[in-house]
């Protein structure tokens, strides 16, 4: 009932009268009015004016359930949310949900994480309160084959809903982090269950350092928040219902070809790493090449010192500038 009323007064953006919120929902004033109480508790403030009604004037930064429901404008992503004031990884939790059934397009959200991961068994720090820390459940019916790209649709998605939301100038660094200046504001982690010749499901796990003002050590260096680089507080809700639409739309794009070549050139316009020497560091070997930009499959095209033009796949490698993270 909650997230119905909050959705109506958002929609609305104006009066809705008791009455009407007590026909359309089928409940009594007292159903409605104790809905109001409970939304007024978790920091939205709520105008109630007799004769005219009840209008939303602030809500809090808050990613609950309801919230996000009455902020999506998606058909599919996040039509199922699961929120969690504490997880231990929003990736983990979407994989037991997908093995239970779970629906595509489910989002799992967590306003804090005590095992998040990076990529390779690595930690994201993931303190609370302040951060996006959210997971899209996907059941694709392409080969697994395909399905590394979708790490690079998220990036771009991921970049296209912040452009929309707060002020500030984002690259991408391939294949899976956004980045202001040289220091990392978002991480993306692809996970996978596979039979050979198709997909169980596919979980895109992103971490975006939204309110946070003082970063944990571990990551000082190289890390940094929307605030500190904007100066201003940020609703997370908004910022997540804005990647989400863009996402649905990048990846219909990406439906009609199974591959990047609609969407790369967007993502090499605002590739950090495009026409720069970078490091790449596999496992075997590190070696220095020019970043020419990304192919159709997601792959970085360098071109090594001897002239030879490279596809570097993003599972094996990671990519640094020759002084630092980014350049
Ligand atoms: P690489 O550049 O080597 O490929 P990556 O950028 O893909 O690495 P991930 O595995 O996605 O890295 O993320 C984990 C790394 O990100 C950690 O090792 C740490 O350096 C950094 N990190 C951890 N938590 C955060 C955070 N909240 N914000 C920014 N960076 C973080």
């Amino acid at each position: 009932m909650k997230a119905k009323i909050l959705k109506v007064l958002r929609e609305r953006g104006d009066y809705v009268s008791g009455q009407q919120l007590c026909e359309q929902f089928q409940v009594s004033r007292t159903a409605v009015w104790k809905a109001i109480n409970q939304l007024k508790e978790e920091g939205y403030e709520v105008e109630a004016i007799r004769n005219k009604g009840y209008r939303i004037t602030s809500s809090p930064d808050i990613i609950t359930k309801e919230e996000l429901v009455s902020q999506l404008h998606t058909n599919w992503a996040g039509q199922e949310v699961y929120y969690y004031e504490e997880i231990d990884s929003t990736n983990t939790r979407a994989r037991q949900l997908a093995d239970q059934g779970a629906p595509h397009g489910t989002l799992v959200v967590a306003d804090c994480q005590h095992t998040g991961r990076g990529r390779r068994g690595r930690v994201w720090e993931s303190p609370k309160g302040k951060n996006i820390y959210m997971t899209l459940l996907l059941r694709p019916k392409f080969s697994p084959d395909k399905a590394s790209m979708l790490t690079l649709v998220m990036a771009l998605s991921v970049y296209q809903g912040l452009k929309e939301t707060v002020d500030l100038d984002l690259k991408i660094k391939w294949p899976n982090d956004l980045v202001c200046g040289n220091k990392k504001v978002v991480g993306i982690l692809t996970e996978m269950s596979t039979e050979i010749d198709y997909i169980n499901h596919v979980v895109i796990g992103t971490g975006i350092n939204v309110n946070l003002e003082e970063l944990p050590d571990e990551i000082k260096d190289m890390a940094t928040s929307l605030i500190l680089e904007t100066g201003c507080r940020q609703k997370r809700s908004a910022i997540i219902s804005a990647i989400l639409k863009h996402f649905e739309e990048n990846y219909e794009t990406y439906l009609e070809t199974f591959d990047l070549s609609k969407l790369q050139e967007e993502y090499n316009r605002i590739l950090i790493n495009r026409d720069q020497e970078v490091q790449i560091l596999g496992e075997k070997q590190t070696y220095t090449a020019y970043a020419l930009g990304i192919n159709e499959k997601g792959e970085l095209l360098v071109r090594k010192e001897d002239g030879s033009i490279e596809a570097v796949y993003a599972g094996e490698v990671s990519v640094r500038g020759l002084y630092g993270y980014v350049s």
